[in-house]
């Protein structure tokens, strides 16, 4: 993620990251009581180095803040700005952009009355690899939104999908597919979810999931392309009867489902939406034109 040449963002001032210093102390680090963001920048077809939606993502930033009282007194607009300036300073062109706002040292459970803001970025190929991937049912619930504003980027609901993806790989699989509290499929640890049936797409609705940025995006180019969706609550058992399956957020972009729990889709994932809307996805983030073709 760095070496001795890196240049990160920290509070205003552009430092090496092997010179940045944080505090021992600090209530994020014992708590988890911190948020980020994954952001990506693309070199477009033009040859600009465009960071994707920045500006919802450093809104969800000042959202997630807000939600679990962590002051936000950052110029979104400047750090923006800051987050350019980080790609330049450290010659990168494709990249991965993580913020994280955090807390100053303080060992009690009250909200935090001040907080810093870290801009980093290094390049990341695509999180979950390009190969389909073979997805486990995992025994880990994501958390129940009564526990905690499941709907705030936090650090410490990051847990959760460290021990879904951990179960998964221990047992074989790319990647896990969490369900809710309810039993509904909810998202992966880092990803939504949406599967095809009969010619349309459907994806769970936000209240118990990270409504993503990338899902979005996928939303708006369906409705762009004429792909029939619908956001509704669906079982594992509607799931596994699914032509096929993706999943989709920032770092992954749209990943192809193999499998899911040893069974795999009709469809094949040449021929699928899913296909579809990753090149329409991949089109989007580079400023190229996309036509589907028509079958
Ligand atoms: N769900 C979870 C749990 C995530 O961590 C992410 C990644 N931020 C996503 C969904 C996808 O979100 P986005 O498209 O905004 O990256």
């Amino acid at each position: 993620y760095y070496n001795e040449n890196t240049i990160l963002y920290l509070n205003g001032e552009y430092l090496k990251a092997t010179e940045a210093k944080t505090d021992l102390y600090g209530q994020s680090l014992h708590y988890g009581y911190a948020v980020f963001e994954g952001i990506r920048a693309y070199k477009t077809e033009k040859g600009e180095i465009r960071i994707f939606k920045a500006r919802e993502h450093f809104d969800r930033l000042r959202r997630s803040c807000e939600l679990i009282h962590i002051p936000y007194k950052f110029d979104n607009e400047a750090l923006i700005s800051a987050a350019y300036k980080v790609l330049e300073l450290n010659n990168l062109e494709e990249a991965y952009i993580r913020p994280l706002v955090f807390c100053p040292p303080n060992m009690t459970l009250k909200a935090a009355s001040e907080a810093h803001i870290l801009i980093c970025a290094w390049e990341w190929g695509a999180y979950l690899g390009e190969q389909l991937l073979r997805v486990m049912t995992s025994s880990f619930q994501r958390p129940n939104p009564n526990a905690f504003r499941i709907e705030s980027k936090s650090a410490g609901l990051y847990v959760n999908s460290i021990m879904a993806s951990q179960e998964a790989k221990q047992n074989g699989y790319d990647e896990a597919l969490l369900l809710d509290m309810r039993g509904y499929v909810a998202e992966g640890p880092g990803a939504n979810l949406f599967y095809e049936k009969h010619g349309k797409l459907y994806t769970p609705p936000p209240g118990h999931i990270l409504p993503g940025i990338t899902r979005a995006t996928v939303i708006e180019l369906c409705h762009e392309l004429g792909i029939p969706l619908e956001e509704k609550l669906f079982t594992l058992e509607e799931l596994r009867q699914a032509e096929s399956v993706f999943y989709c957020g920032t770092a992954a972009e749209v990943i192809g489902w193999e499998s899911l729990d040893g069974q795999s889709f009709s469809k094949p994932w040449a021929e699928s939406l899913g296909k579809v809307l990753q090149q329409a996805y991949k089109a989007r983030v580079l400023e190229r034109e996309f036509k589907r073709k028509v079958a």
